[in-house]
Formats: structure tokens, C-alpha cells, sequence
């Protein structure tokens, strides 16, 4: 199943095929919480709790149709992954692994444009939890969901690398390993861009 992906006022905008994701979870780590802090998205994107839904899926699976040039990305530890956003509106899109050889792309659910009830028909509810302890109040960990989802991730990333799927990443310049955008230090233009459309 195709769903739609946007930023929130809609310049980038793609597609994402869901019969190849690898599946869902909410992460509470404290850099997911920072990240969409730092965006001035930590309202929509956050739960009560602090925590961010994550599509986990093939890069393959995504397609931008528009918008691309506004794509941009950051990111918050020497180790951590790189962090996308739209730049127009600050929109939080995705986490992707600095090596492109890794087939997995952590999609934000807020910019996919589906109703929850829609994703847990053709997904199943999220069952895992990540990083549970940074969560604000008490959230139950899943270590047995967490052990099966987390297998299910390296199988696909692993038969990714057989078929040759991980050559296809949106995210990178095909063939170089490098990401289509640098990861720079971020500067809010959220203010501006609201100030501009209003
Ligand atoms: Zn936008
Ligand atoms: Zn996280």
C-alpha cells in the first residue's frame, strides 16, 4: 500500500510503499526528543510522553515527488544518525544511518499523511518501545516485541543487501555514499516562514 508523505505545508512532498516497511515503534530517547524540540515541532510530533512513532522501512520505499530542494538535515551526536527535516517548515521527516550500506530509514509518522487507524490496519499497532528509561513518566518497556521487531529490521537489512535494494536511497548520491545534503548546523526559520504564509 502507497501512502503519501508532506511536510507540514506541503512543498516536500512523496510517497512511501508500506508493503515494504519493516515495521513500527515509538522511541523516547532523549536525541528523537531533542530533534523535535529543536524543530519547534515537539507538539505535534511528541507524545504526552516524549515519544516519537517511527515507521522503520526500506530506503527503496520512499520517493520524493516535490519539494526535494527543501530537504535538509542535521545531526545531534558525532555517532547519531542524520537527521532530516523539510527546511521550509521545519517539518521532522526521517533518521537515516550515516552509511547508506545500512537499508533502514526511520520515517516520522506525523509526516505521513494517514489516519492512525488506517496504519494499524495495514501494520498492526505499534507494539515497541524504545529506549523507555529518557521517556517522560512511566512507560512499559517491550523487551520480547522490541527483541522480534529489532530481528525482523537486521533480516531485511541483511536480504536488502542480496537483492541490491540498498542501492536505491533517496537520502544519498547514488553511487558515492555521500548524503544529498550535508548535515549542517540548524537555524530556526520557523518564525519567518509562518510570518511569510500568513
Ligand atoms: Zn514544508
Ligand atoms: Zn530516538
Amino acid at each position: 500500500m502507497k501512502i503519501h508523505l508532506r511536510c507540514q505545508c506541503g512543498t516536500l512532498r512523496g510517497q512511501v510503499d508500506l508493503g515494504k516497511a519493516y515495521g513500527r515503534a515509538i522511541c523516547y530517547c532523549k536525541d528523537c526528543q531533542s530533534y523535535a524540540r529543536m524543530l519547534e515541532h515537539e507538539r505535534d510530533v511528541l507524545n504526552r510522553r516524549g515519544g516519537t512513532e517511527l515507521i522503520a522501512t526500506l530506503p527503496a520505499s520512499i520517493r520524493f515527488t516535490a519539494g526535494i530542494e527543501q530537504l535538509a538535515c542535521l545531526t545531534l551526536t558525532d555517532k547519531g544518525p542524520l537527521r532530516w527535516y523539510a527546511a521550509c517548515c521545519q517539518t521532522p521527516i526521517a533518521n537515516t544511518p550515516k552509511n547508506p550500506k545500512v537499508a533502514y530509514v526511520g520515517l516520522i509518522r506525523t509526516c505521513l499523511v494517514t489516519q492512525a487507524a488506517a496504519l494499524d490496519q495495514s501494520m498492526g499497532p505499534v507494539k515497541i518501545a524504545l529506549n523507555t528509561p529518557s521517556a517522560r513518566g512511566k512507560v512499559a518497556r517491550t523487551p520480547i516485541a522490541t527483541f522480534f521487531g529489532m530481528a525482523r529490521i537486521f533480516k531485511n537489512i541483511l536480504t536488502s543487501r542480496w537483492t541490491g535494494h540498498e542501492q536505491k536511497n533517496p537520502f544519498f548520491v547514488p553511487g558515492s555514499g555521500r548524503p544529498i545534503r550535508q548535515p549542517e548546523p540548524f537555524k530556526s526559520t520557523r518564525n519567518d516562514a509562518l510570518k511569510r504564509s500568513a
